[in-house]
């Protein structure tokens, strides 16, 4: 870079291409070795005993984890990351690393519903109370919330399923300013349309697993940290023993150099669609934080750069029979569970489990993942799934 430029702070395309590795660090291959390792050799016991060598054991970081780690700690603006097997032990890590028995932790009522089975299972097993806050709450009602033993305030935006928007920095400042720790799992946004720790989180999480991974087949799940945050999350890690396996590690590497051109695609034809089924009859509702007549499309708009691909229509009427019918006539969009994937998936959503924040009314929500198929065949497809409902009512 010329002396003249040194000011210029790349853009996230650029950063994304080269940070994490150094070719030079390794013959100028332009990707990271994939290091498969358990046992790593020290020249004398002097080195062996010291902290000097840079790569001590296999648990604990080799040259391929470092470079993941580096590009999402540069994505996040954070001082460092963690990897960890999938996108909810990112979730489970730093909940253990940072609440102990006797501690309220305050968890917003859309979260990803496997974080609320963690916290009612194991949190509650080890003494810690979690109690759950409607989405639209606000600072003020958080603030009421508060204990003087409310360690972490856990926070998801947009929700699970339903894409209920927060606001960020003011919840994060009254978080602090009850001592509390600030965790968000920023899985939908990916750092490309937000940046957590930015708006005053102190950790943010991801299922790496979903856009960053991009093609449906790895697990792997980070945690991005402030400088403050990091030493117990990076401690509490290792004294689990957990850590990003070697390949698939490489391969959210090689997944992240596509991430933004990818999402670019999500992007457009999810709202497209997301458009296209706000007219139409049997839709009572969309749920996607881009369109302007959504409930938080607001705080969307002024904090995020950006949507990604899903999102969740709310049938117009019905129940399972209805939900059934309408997934059942896809061809094109699978069947499953997860999502971030190329190809596109839909999802019949039970929302139960939540306590404050309660499901749709109108009819059965279904979230759809819109992957990177040709708009028009996705949007046929959702139409021989909305007229399979219509025919079943005049049946
Ligand atoms: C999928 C998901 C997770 C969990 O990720 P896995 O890799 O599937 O374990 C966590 N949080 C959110 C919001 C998710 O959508």
């Amino acid at each position: 870079m010329a002396d003249d430029q040194e000011h210029i702070v790349p853009g996230v395309r650029t950063r994304i291409m080269h940070g994490g590795h150094a070719p030079s660090a390794f013959h100028g291959f332009v990707n990271p070795p994939v290091v498969r390792a358990s046992t790593v050799l020290f020249p004398d016991t002097q080195t062996m005993r010291g902290n000097g060598q840079k790569y001590r054991y296999g648990l604990r970081g080799t040259p391929t984890t470092d470079a993941l780690e580096a590009m999402l700690s540069e994505l996040e603006g954070a001082h460092n990351t963690v990897l960890v097997p999938s996108g909810l032990a990112a979730v489970t890590l730093p909940l253990l690393a940072f609440l102990s028995a006797g501690d309220h932790l305050l968890v917003v009522d859309s979260v990803y519903s496997p974080t609320r089975q963690f916290a009612g299972s194991v949190l509650k097993r080890m003494g810690v109370e979690t109690e759950y806050f409607h989405p639209s709450i606000g600072a003020e009602g958080l603030a009421r919330l508060m204990r003087p033993t409310t360690r972490v305030v856990f926070l998801e935006a947009p929700g699970s399923n339903t894409f209920e928007m927060l606001d960020v920095r003011a919840m994060s400042d009254v978080a602090h300013a009850g001592n509390a720790v600030v965790m968000m799992d920023n899985t939908w946004a990916t750092p490309l349309f937000f940046r957590p720790l930015e708006h005053g989180v102190d950790l943010s999480i991801h299922a790496l697993t979903k856009y960053p991974g991009g093609h449906s087949d790895l697990m792997l799940g980070s945690v991005s940290a402030t400088q403050e945050s990091f030493g117990r999350l990076r401690e509490t890690q290792m004294a689990i023993g957990i850590n990003g396996a070697p390949d698939d590690t490489y391969l959210v590497i090689r997944g992240l150099k596509t991430m933004a051109v990818r999402l670019e695609h999500h992007q457009r034809a999810a709202l497209q669609l997301a458009e296209w089924l706000e007219g139409m009859p049997g839709v009572a509702r969309v749920l996607h934080p881009a369109l302007p007549g959504f409930d938080g499309h607001a705080l969307w708009k002024r904090q995020f750069s950006g949507a990604s691909g899903l999102f969740s229509i709310v049938l117009a009427g019905g129940g399972d029979t209805e939900a059934a019918a309408f997934l059942d006539a896809l061809r094109i969009f699978g069947l499953g569970y997860s999502w971030g994937g190329f190809e596109s998936l839909a999802v019949y959503c039970n929302l139960a489990d939540r306590t404050v924040a309660k499901a749709p009314s109108e009819g059965p929500v279904i979230r759809l993942q819109i992957g990177l198929e040709d708009p028009e065949d996705l949007q046929r497809d959702l139409e021989a799934g909305l007229a399979a409902v219509t025919a079943l009512r005049q049946a």
